[in-house]
């Protein structure tokens, strides 16, 4: 087949999307109100699907010392950390990020889905096996089978599942890595860490947990749903975004182990690619700061997570298994989630649209995601949306 010709059914389904309708993969946000509101087709819109949990993108603090970086050491870093150098600010920040885990080693990457690319990569090799959550994320996916390891997928959240992938690998499962998310972002739901952790010590393997959507949100200090469950010391490599609680771009891991040191030497997505810019890590270090002081902006964030999950239940909708950030609300039919989002967007509400494949099973969901910045009178006008929409 001509190599172009595939994208005819790419454009097919694209046609179906849109029609007479917004094209929810093509929404621009014309103006950014705040880190709650933007214009969206001419009207004031409220966000409600932008991972912004902690509302941290227009904190004064965060935008001064990202406008004083800029300032002082220019817009980018034009080339990769292992050719160019590091600035100061990406061995500070990674300092930071290791004595906020009570870490000794951490080490910091370009995007999140860099750095799963890249310990993935670094870590596994085609002789390896690795146990990977059915629902993982498609950066873990992705940095699995850029490893050529082998992948067993065991049934998401599923500790029996994941026991019996363990034994079925007999000797090899103490050289196997455990691979899943704290938060998941589709449905919301958590990982039964405390009972992987378990398993990872029963069985000599290696756990791997990618906190992107629960930085900031889970835990005493914000370190995640391994730092809720009592195990975050246990864990051996736990990944993260700044794209999200940190409201701004790049990724990082953090672990005991001082062989996370050596990744800068074999990962490839660290090795060949652009370093992140003086303004975007400042501006994370000062994020991560906020994050710390103001425990506050996880209360908010929580209290606006519970008005809408119980007003959505109120509602008669059918929504993840547990309250969270992450609010999806299950639509079944993938042209009535369509519609319903269009009605969402036509009331001057944002929210995300998930159909297969990227959502976990067959059904269609409106996921939203709530923010710390979110007054209860926007979580209130949420609702009133999706009662209007239905
Ligand atoms: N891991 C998970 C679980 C994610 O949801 C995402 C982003 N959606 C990433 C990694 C990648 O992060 P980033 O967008 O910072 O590259």
């Amino acid at each position: 087949m001509p190599l172009l010709d595939k994208f005819q059914a790419v454009a097919a389904i694209r046609a179906g999307l849109g029609g007479d309708h917004n094209d929810p993969t093509g929404v621009v946000i014309e103006e950014i109100l705040s880190a709650t509101e933007g214009r969206v087709a001419g009207r004031r819109t409220i966000l409600a699907g932008t991972n912004n949990y902690l509302g941290l993108t227009f904190d004064p603090a965060c935008i001064d010392a990202g406008k004083r970086a800029l300032e002082a050491q220019g817009t980018g870093t034009t080339g990769s950390r292992m050719a160019n150098g590091s600035f100061a600010d990406h061995t500070a920040l990674e300092r930071e990020l290791a004595a906020f885990y009570d870490l000794p080693y951490g080490l910091v990457f370009s995007t999140g889905y860099a750095a799963n690319l890249a310990v993935l990569a670094a870590l596994l090799e085609p002789a390896d096996a690795v146990l990977l959550d059915a629902d993982a994320h498609a950066s873990l996916y992705d940095g699995c089978r850029m490893s050529g390891a082998e992948i067993f997928r065991f049934k998401h959240n599923d500790p029996d599942s994941l026991e019996k992938r363990l034994r079925r690998l007999g000797e090899r499962s103490a050289n196997a890595l455990i691979v899943t998310e704290g938060l998941y972002s589709v449905l919301g739901d958590t990982a039964p860490l405390a009972e992987f952790v378990s398993l990872k010590e029963q069985y000599g393997a290696l756990l791997m947990v990618d906190e992107a959507h629960s930085l900031g949100v889970y835990g005493d200090r914000g370190r995640g749903v391994a730092e809720a469950r009592g195990v975050l010391d246990q864990v051996d490599f736990t990944v993260g975004t700044f794209s999200k609680s940190l409201g701004a771009m790049g990724g990082f891991c953090v672990s005991p182990h001082p062989e996370l040191d050596l990744f800068r030497y074999v990962a490839r997505p660290f090795i060949f690619t652009a370093s992140g810019s003086p303004a975007t890590i400042a501006t994370v270090r000062e994020a991560l700061r906020q994050l710390q002081a103001q425990p506050q902006l996880r209360e908010n964030l929580w209290r606006n997570a519970h008005r809408l999950y119980d007003g959505l239940q109120s509602l008669g909708h059918q929504l993840g298994p547990e309250p969270s950030p992450v609010v999806a609300v299950r639509i079944g039919a993938r042209d009535d989630a369509l519609r319903f989002w269009n009605r969402l967007l036509e009331a001057g509400v944002y929210v995300n649209l998930m159909v297969p494949p990227a959502s976990p099973d067959s059904h269609s969901y409106l996921r939203c995601s709530v923010s710390a910045a979110h007054t209860p009178q926007q979580i209130d006008a949420v609702l009133e949306a999706f009662r209007g929409a239905a």
